[in-house]
């Protein structure tokens, strides 16, 4: 899907219920604020964007004059981008090594869609000509491994992987020494997400990391943070955990699609500091996006 197509949901709730309220703009009243407070909030925007963008409207409406409907959305659509950039300056391009071997981590709570967007990212740099590996790194969670050795015979990337059970951070080793022979371009590294077990899971992290910078000094040169836009405030309290037992240095927020809020993504930028890298907006091997704000805000107020 496109961010047009994968927004759609968003768009017929969200948004319209927003062109809705901005069709009656009433911008000498005080209540007409609160509601798009409330349904900024409602929609997931978070409280100190929902904030942000409603002084914005104030503001714009006193000092600007706006008046008519096109010119409020058009001043909201720049207060998100802006908004988003503020936080988020490096928005398109992930960090990769620019002389060899790329490693990109990825960590996040079951479920959230880890294992199909390592498969979505590793199809698309296939596609481009890139060579990939994938290591099986949670060996924690039965069937994980099976799962993405599945994933890597589907888009052609080799698997390096252990027994259930075994220790991550030898699997990790062995991909990277595999990987440096192999003279691979990028290796992502699945793990589990054992939020229930914090000590073992900032163990286990660290311990990878110490495998990977002793082999790679830049490396990992993307920690990734996988949420589930559907879930909201859970996804930020997620992502609050797994910054106290490592460095996310990106977040990729899949099935984008499955919700009708569409404000999730300015929460993250605003409460959490950390650049959303991807989306995820569909289950099809194309759906993964390196994230733009402008293509999400114009999605959604095509
Ligand atoms: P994991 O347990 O975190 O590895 O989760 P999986 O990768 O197995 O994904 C769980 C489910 O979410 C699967 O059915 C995926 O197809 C689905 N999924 C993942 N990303 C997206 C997305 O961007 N959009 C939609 N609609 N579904 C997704």
């Amino acid at each position: 899907s496109t961010y047009e197509e994968g927004l759609e949901k968003s768009r017929k709730s969200f948004t319209r219920r927003f062109k809705e309220m901005m069709a009656n703009f009433r911008y000498e009243d005080e209540e007409f604020f609160e509601e798009l407070e409330d349904l900024l909030i409602e929609s997931d925007v978070g409280f100190e964007a929902t904030m942000e963008i409603s002084d914005k409207m104030r503001y714009e409406a006193k000092v600007e004059n706006i008046r008519t409907v096109e010119d409020a959305e058009r001043v909201l659509v720049r207060t998100m981008i802006e908004m988003y950039e503020e936080t988020n300056p490096n928005y398109i391009e992930f960090n990769k090594n620019p002389k060899g071997l790329t490693v990109l981590l990825f960590v996040g709570v079951n479920g959230v869609g880890k294992t199909t967007t390592i498969a979505k990212l590793a199809h698309q740099l296939i596609e481009e000509g890139n060579s990939v590996m994938l290591a099986a790194g949670d060996t924690f969670r039965a069937g994980a491994i099976q799962q993405l050795e599945v994933w890597g015979d589907r888009v052609g990337a080799e698997v390096v992987s252990t027994e259930q059970g075994g220790d991550p951070s030898a699997v990790v080793f062995d991909a990277l020494k595999q990987a440096e022979e192999k003279k691979i371009d990028y290796l992502l590294v699945d793990t589990a997400g054992r939020l229930q077990n914090k000590k073992n899971l900032m163990d286990e992290l660290a311990k990878m990391n110490r495998v990977i910078e002793r082999e790679i000094p830049d490396a990992p040169h993307e920690t990734l943070l996988v949420l589930d836009a559907t879930t909201g405030q859970n996804a930020l309290n997620q992502a609050k955990q797994f910054q106290e037992v490592t460095n996310i240095t990106g977040i990729a927020l899949t099935k984008m699609d499955g919700t009708a809020k569409g404000g999730i993504v300015f929460a993250i930028g605003k409460e959490l500091n950390i650049p959303v890298k991807f989306v995820g907006l569909g289950e099809s091997m194309n759906d993964l996006h390196e994230f733009s704000s402008e293509k999400f805000a114009y999605g959604l107020f095509k």
